[in-house]
């Protein structure tokens, strides 16, 4: 069921991030997709597998460790999108090629703390809450400069670029607005701290994905628009 759906919905995704990244005049291939398996059984990342993703993506560190087990090792990089919680949060290490939801000092510290020697740098993304939702986390879009300046000193972290989760409305200059304001803190941190290279913005969903492309996104992650419904 999985692989017939994908067979439809992946050439639409891409698609539509084409020819968004065409109104946007930027080369498609800029824009990485993480397929969100969050919610679906393991036949869904089967069929991810099999359609070429390489990218796939889960909320939760348990469902994560389980999905991440049954695939053959280096045949997908998994991400963890989802909020972690300090207690499990060492045991993304390894696990993920990139953390999207670093939301906290508190985090970082943990991380920081656990990190075992020598092991190399956890690429992270730090999570803002542009919108400013209560339902939402990640730092405050003033905090974010002061949260750089601790977070690039961790040398157990590698902070790649900076993620957010929209509104969910179909109100396209909240969209806009929110995509917007991620793209210019990523450009102040640039000019702020000279040695920082996090060029990554993580950046639209299912619901807002094209949006997202014409305003700089550089990572996607995708759900419901490749998998369906969470059942
Ligand atoms: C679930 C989830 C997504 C994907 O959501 P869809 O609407 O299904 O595309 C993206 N980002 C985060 C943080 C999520 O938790």
């Amino acid at each position: 069921m999985y692989r017939a759906l994908l067979a439809d919905t992946l050439p639409e995704l891409r698609g539509r991030i084409a020819a968004a990244a065409a109104r946007a005049g930027r080369d498609p291939g800029e824009v990485r997709v993480v397929a969100v398996t969050k919610g679906h059984p393991l036949a869904a990342v089967d069929a991810a597998v099999a359609a070429g993703l390489d990218r796939l993506g889960e909320n939760r560190i348990g469902e994560l460790e389980e999905k991440a087990g049954l695939v053959e090792a280096g045949t997908v990089e998994w991400h963890m999108i989802g909020r972690l919680q300090r207690r499990v949060a060492p045991r993304v290490r390894g696990l993920a090629s990139l953390v999207h939801s670093l939301d906290s000092l508190g985090l970082a510290a943990r991380l920081e703390r656990m990190a075992p020697p020598g092991a190399p740098p956890l690429p992270v993304l730090v999570q803002v809450n542009v919108s400013g939702e209560a339902t939402k986390s990640g730092f405050a879009p003033g905090e974010l400069p002061a949260a750089l300046e601790v977070l690039l000193d961790l040398g157990s972290l590698e902070v790649r670029g900076l993620m957010t989760m929209a509104p969910f409305t179909r109100d396209e200059r909240t969209l806009r607005a929110t995509f917007r304001s991620l793209r210019r803190l990523a450009e102040e941190a640039a000019l702020r701290f000279p040695g920082y290279r996090g060029k990554e913005l993580s950046m639209g969903m299912s619901n807002d994905y094209e949006c997202a492309v014409e305003e700089g996104s550089t990572i996607l992650r995708v759900g419901s628009a490749i998998f369906g419904r969470r059942p």
